[in-house]
């Protein structure tokens, strides 16, 4: 299969991953007559796999007896492809389905860029775009150059596996960051300067290749979010910012997506200071939280255009044509549905999980601006 060539209604798209941005875009991709074939920790049970054609687990250690092999059958057989809807998928689960012969988009060097704080940041450099001051500490001598040298205070990342504020840690001084680097396990990390931002926004980019080397790009209005303890509660879109901030982000977006030579979808999430700049925060190959909000507030969602990107259908209007805002509904505000389900403007969406836990995004409202 030619990176250019469209992949046709009725194919299997393979979607790695079974939460509730895979749920989003498969059914995104459903209107748009693809099928989809779901492989994640949960299988059936899951968010996607609820609204999926084929939904399986993938077992303990990706070993479940044959499923990744039927799962990779179902797609290569339909002249599909393999998609994902999480970034920390290994990178030998990647390999051994391209062995299977299925292509997987995004490729394993944009998985391989986002996995790691430390590669994304050093990406954001390589493409000229600020980040935050940080050291890298993986050993005991490291930990203590790190505190003689570094600001506090500052905040430990794990460089692997964080999300949603877990995997790091807010440090005063140089011994609260040996007793977090320890609650961390020791493991690999970056201490990052606390940096002191008026507000935080996020850019979605769609990217595919065009022929001779070129590139078709969508990339929406940025995103402004609101994070409580490190997890997203609130998106106001699009982002009353400046007409020239905007254009820096986007920008700043595009030239990663195309350094990447990214196939797919990726969100960045910046920090904006004082002076009206943007600083990199993190990013992600895959539709992102603060998006949701684009199925009711633009013409194509960012889940239809993950899908359009992987399938090389042509890039649509990412214009908004009415402004919202989206609020999670986290842990047991969940067991509050009836009274979301009864706003005037507001869509809510509820994305199926069984277990409720403190913190866990249940389902998300999006209340538009009439
Ligand atoms: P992250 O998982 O790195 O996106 O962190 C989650 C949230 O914690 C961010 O969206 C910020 O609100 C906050 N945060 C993370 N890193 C920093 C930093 N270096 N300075 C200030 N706030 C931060």
């Amino acid at each position: 299969m030619k990176n250019t060539d469209i992949v046709r209604p009725g194919a299997v798209i393979g979607m790695l991953g079974d939460g509730q941005l895979g749920k989003m875009s498969v059914l995104a991709g459903v209107h748009l007559g693809y099928k989809f074939a779901v492989l994640g920790p949960e299988g059936r049970n899951s968010p996607a796999g609820q609204a999926a054609w084929w939904a399986e687990s993938w077992g303990e250690g990706y070993s479940h007896d044959g499923k990744i092999e039927q799962f990779a059958h179902l797609v290569r057989e339909s002249g599909g492809v393999v998609t994902l809807e999480w970034e920390n998928v290994p990178l030998e689960l990647i390999t051994r389905l391209e062995k299977l012969g299925v292509v997987v988009r995004p490729g394993a060097n944009v998985l391989t860029a986002a996995q790691d704080r430390y590669f994304e940041k050093r990406c954001a450099a390589e493409c000229k775009i600020r980040t935050a001051n940080y050291t890298l500490i993986a050993t005991h001598d490291e930990l203590r150059v790190a505190s003689l040298a570094s600001r506090f205070p500052a905040i430990l990342k794990t460089r692997r596996d964080g999300y949603d504020g877990k995997g790091q840690v807010r440090v005063t001084s140089s011994e609260d960051l040996a007793r977090a680097w320890d609650t961390l396990k020791n493991v690999p990390c970056v201490l990052e300067e606390v940096v002191n931002f008026v507000s935080e926004i996020s850019v979605i980019i769609a990217r595919k290749p065009a022929e001779a080397g070129g590139e078709h790009v969508a990339i929406y209005e940025p995103f402004e979010n609101r994070h409580e303890k490190g997890i997203l509660r609130q998106t106001t879109f699009p982002a009353i910012i400046s007409t020239r901030l905007q254009s820096e982000a986007q920008k700043a977006a595009h030239r990663i997506a195309s350094h990447l030579g990214l196939h797919g979808l990726l969100a960045i999430e910046f920090f904006v200071t004082e002076a009206d700049h943007v600083i990199f925060n993190e990013m992600a190959p895959r539709p992102h939280n603060s998006g949701h909000v684009t199925i009711e507030s633009c013409y194509v969602s960012q889940f239809e255009h993950h899908i359009r990107a992987i399938c090389n259908l042509p890039f649509k209007t990412t214009r908004c044509h009415t402004p919202g805002k989206m609020t999670n509904i986290l842990g047991d505000e969940t067991n509050q549905w009836e009274t979301f389900v009864q706003y005037d403007c507001t869509k809510v969406h509820v994305y199926g999980k069984r277990e409720v836990k403190p913190g866990r995004k249940m389902g998300h409202f999006t209340s538009l601006t009439i």
